[in-house]
C-alpha cells in the first residue's frame, strides 16, 4: 500500500492532473484552478426550459420545440467556454469531467420526476469523427450515463458533414441541419430519451434530433447540454 501512494505521488509529478478549464497544473483530487472557479458562469434556477437559460436572461419566447424541455449547468462564458474549447478543439476529453457532474446535478433538478430509458449523444459526421477522433457528445454522454446510471445508446447517426452551426447566423441553423440526421434500431417506442450535446445556441441541432427520435417511436426528448449560450435580440 505504502508502495503505491509513492508511485502514485510520483507519477502526480511526471503527470500532474490539470485544471479542466485552462489546462494549468492543479492539486490532485481538484478539477479546477483556483483562478477559473469564479468564472464558471453557473445557471441558477429559476430556469426557461425552452432555451435552458435563467428566466432573467431568457430571450427564446417560449417557442415550442421538438424537445419536450432543454437545460444545462453553466453559460458558454469564461471559464466553462474554455473548457468547451479544450474539450471539442485540443483533443482534451478529460476536460469533460466537470462538465458530467455538473450536467448530473442539473437532470438530478431539472428532471427530477423523468424515469429515462436511455441517454443519447448528438452525432458527429463520420467525417467529423475522423478528425476529432471522438465525439464531444458522446464523451459527455457517456459520463452521465455513468453517473445517472441510465443506459447509454447511439441511437443518431449523421449522414451528411454539415457547416459547423457556430459559423452561419441564427437564421441559417434550423436549414443547415434539416435532414441531416437518421434514428437506428432501438429508439424506446413510447420512451424517455435524455438528448445530450456539448453546447446549445439557437436549439436548431437539438430539435432536429428530436424530431428525428419521435418520428422513430421515443415519446418524449429532454436535453442537457453542458453550456448554453445567451442569445442577444439580435441574433434571433
Ligand atoms: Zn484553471
Ligand atoms: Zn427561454
Amino acid at each position: 500500500m505504502v508502495k503505491r501512494s509513492i508511485l502514485k505521488r510520483f507519477l502526480a509529478l511526471l503527470y500532474p492532473e490539470r485544471c479542466c478549464c485552462c489546462g494549468r497544473p492543479i492539486i490532485c483530487g481538484k478539477l479546477i484552478c483556483e483562478a477559473c472557479r469564479p468564472k464558471l458562469k453557473l445557471i441558477k434556477p429559476p430556469v426557461c426550459s425552452f432555451c435552458a437559460c435563467m428566466v432573467q436572461h431568457c430571450r427564446c419566447n417560449k417557442r415550442q420545440r421538438h424537445t419536450n424541455s432543454c437545460a444545462a449547468p453553466f453559460y458558454f462564458e469564461g471559464a466553462a467556454q474554455s473548457a468547451i474549447y479544450r474539450l471539442k478543439f485540443k483533443g482534451k476529453a478529460c476536460a469533460a469531467e466537470i462538465f458530467c457532474l455538473a450536467m448530473a446535478h442539473t437532470v438530478r433538478r431539472e428532471y427530477a420526476d423523468i424515469d429515462f430509458d436511455c441517454i443519447v449523444p448528438v452525432p458527429l459526421s463520420r467525417d467529423a469523427l475522423r478528425k476529432r477522433r471522438y465525439n464531444q457528445s458522446a464523451v459527455l454522454a457517456k459520463g452521465l450515463a455513468d453517473l445517472l446510471d441510465i443506459p447509454y445508446a447511439e441511437l443518431l447517426n449523421k449522414q451528411q458533414t454539415t457547416i459547423p452551426q457556430r459559423e452561419l447566423p441564427a437564421y441559417r441553423r434550423s436549414g443547415n441541419v434539416l435532414g441531416v440526421f437518421d434514428a437506428t434500431d432501438g429508439v424506446p417506442e413510447g420512451g424517455s430519451v435524455l438528448l445530450v450535446d456539448d453546447t446549445v445556441t439557437t436549439g436548431s441541432t437539438l430539435d432536429e434530433c428530436a424530431k428525428i427520435l419521435k418520428l422513430y417511436g421515443a415519446q418524449a426528448v429532454y436535453a442537457v447540454t453542458a453550456t448554453v449560450s445567451r442569445l442577444s435580440n439580435q441574433s434571433l
